[in-house]
């Protein structure tokens, strides 16, 4: 071969004329000191608050504290990796997640990844964890219901896509069992869900996530969990991981569910981190800025316009109160900042009305624009007598010769208490709780047995489901009790109860 030396002059000129000295030069910090999950670190004075760091060894941090001449970084994985001396670089970004539909019915942890052995995660979409609220301009009035399927709550403290309904009560007062009840009945109504789990026992996450499988709610849900045996950092981002998740759906359009099981335990993970960070307590301990660890959170619920993704994200965050007390320092927070709350009762659950919500300390301030006619028509006298029924079974304890009236009264309240009981994973569509709440509060549950009040309900909606399914439909499709639809089910109920009895 023979080379001319023009042409090897040529190569060279050229690869001198496009050699750069440019270096990519990147700031590396030191460890001075790690232990309980935060490391200490020399250097890296351009980090941002927020900013993950990777550390020698493969593991990351988040910066949190940036201080004169060092910042402490919380470890987002096992802090044995972590040693003295290793350097660690900025990634020049905050954590994100995977997000997108191949998250649909996966299990992940508060970073993204699969923890369900079903293999890894093919998303191209990332989002950050944390992200600013949708402001006034891009949202939308609350009119279109989130159908929960438990009758007290349709109809008495009704939710409204894109609205915050906080879930409030002791421990194993049913707070879970009713928002596991709300993902079940999505099914086929076009919602994503997703569960993020916050400090549980990892059984109790994978009993629940059996049950969504058992009623085929893994074909819309993803779960995110952080579970008690996680550091207190994975536990401190998990709900903004899920909330990312839904956040993305939501700007597509989709209508999205979340729940967050539970935010006491956020708030605990919260102030361990802040102790050990070395920030300054306040009330019962947690950091100043609790508030705020909530309020950014549950501001990113919300229904957009159309122009911005016309989506929803109705959150429904839970908070276990010690000795039913509401108003300590975290409850009185999360109340604020939602729009209404269910509260759940030790004295019900444990007196056998299940699901144990107090009517009486249980609001929601929008919902009520959410809920179809009918069942508006309907649900209105419900809590109205309910809370006449309590006052009157105080009193009536104390006398025996009661008047007609008082004694018709009692009777309808018990009635309606006893209706008002749902048994978990049996969800009920919302024309089926039109029949029977019409049925109750129209007296028809006069004559029987308080005892065989279910009974009579679940004959009666079978009856009606056999005979008269155009009853059921014109309640689904016309959303409302016109005359002449409450006139045949008058009907359908009096021939039923001719035909049965209970
Ligand atoms: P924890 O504080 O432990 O998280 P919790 O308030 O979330 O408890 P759940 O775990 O939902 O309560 O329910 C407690 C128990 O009550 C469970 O065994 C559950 O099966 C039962 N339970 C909940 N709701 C009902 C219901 N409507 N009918 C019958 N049993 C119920
Ligand atoms: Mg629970």
């Amino acid at each position: 071969m023979d080379l001319k030396p023009e042409e090897i002059s040529s190569v060279i000129k050229q690869e001198i004329k496009n050699y750069s000295a440019k270096l990519d030069v990147i700031e590396a910090g030191t460890v001075m000191q790690v232990g309980d999950g935060i490391a200490r670190i020399y250097g890296l004075r351009k980090a941002m608050s927020g900013e993950l760091l990777e550390f020698s060894s493969g593991v990351l941090g988040m910066a949190l504290n940036l201080e004169e001449d060092s910042i402490a970084s919380v470890l987002l994985g096992p802090d044995k990796d972590v040693k003295e001396g290793d350097s660690v670089k900025l990634t020049g970004r905050v954590a994100r997640v995977p997000v997108g539909d191949s998250l649909i019915g996966r299990v992940v942890n508060a970073l993204g990844e699969p923890i369900d052995q079903k293999g890894p995660i093919q998303s191209s979409a990332y989002r950050p964890i944390e992200r600013v609220a949708p402001g006034v301009i891009s949202r939308k009035e609350v009119n279109v219901p989130l159908q929960t399927g438990i009758k007290a709550i349709d109809a008495m403290v009704p939710i409204g896509r894109g609205q915050r309904e906080l879930i409030i009560g002791d421990r194993q007062t049913g707070k879970t069992a009713i928002c596991a009840d709300a993902i079940i009945n999505q099914k086929g109504k076009d919602v994503l869900c997703v569960y993020v789990a916050i400090g549980q026992k990892a059984s109790t996450v994978a009993r629940l996530v059996k049950t969504f499988e058992d009623f085929g709610a893994l074909d819309y849900t993803t779960i995110v969990s952080a579970s008690a045996a996680e550091t207190a950092p994975l536990q401190y981002i998990a709900p903004y991981s899920g909330c990312a998740v839904a956040e993305e759906w939501m700007e597509k359009g989709r209508d999205v569910l979340i729940v967050y099981d539970d935010l006491s335990r956020h708030a605990v993970a919260y102030r361990a981190m802040s102790l050990l960070l070395k920030r300054p307590p306040g009330r019962e301990a947690y950091p100043g800025d609790v508030f705020y660890l909530h309020s950014r959170l549950l501001e990113r619920s919300a229904r957009l316009c159309s122009e911005y993704g016309g989506g929803s994200i109705t959150a429904l965050p839970i908070i276990e109160t010690q000795a039913g007390d509401i108003s300590a320092y975290i409850p009185t927070n999360v109340i604020s900042i939602t729009d209404g709350q269910i509260y759940m009762e030790t004295e019900l659950f444990n007196s056998g009305i299940r699901p144990a919500i107090n009517p009486g300390l249980s609001v929601s301030r929008v919902g009520g624009s959410a809920q179809i006619k009918a069942m508006k028509k309907i649900a209105g006298p419900i809590r109205v007598e309910l809370a006449q029924y309590r006052e009157l079974a105080a009193f009536a304890q104390f006398g025996s010769d009661l008047d007609k009236d008082t004694l018709d009264r009692l009777r309808q309240g018990e009635r309606i208490v006893e209706i008002l009981k749902q048994p978990q994973y049996k969800p009920l569509t919302v024309e089926k709780e039109v029949v029977i709440l019409y049925a109750v509060t129209r007296k028809y549950l006069k004559d029987v047995n308080v005892e065989k009040a279910l009974d009579f309900e679940q004959e009666l909606l079978l009856y009606i489901e056999a005979r008269h399914p155009e009853i059921l439909d014109e309640i689904r499709v016309k959303g409302d009790l016109t005359e002449e639809l409450e006139a045949n089910l008058r009907e359908a109920i009096e021939s039923f109860k001719k035909e049965t009895k209970i």
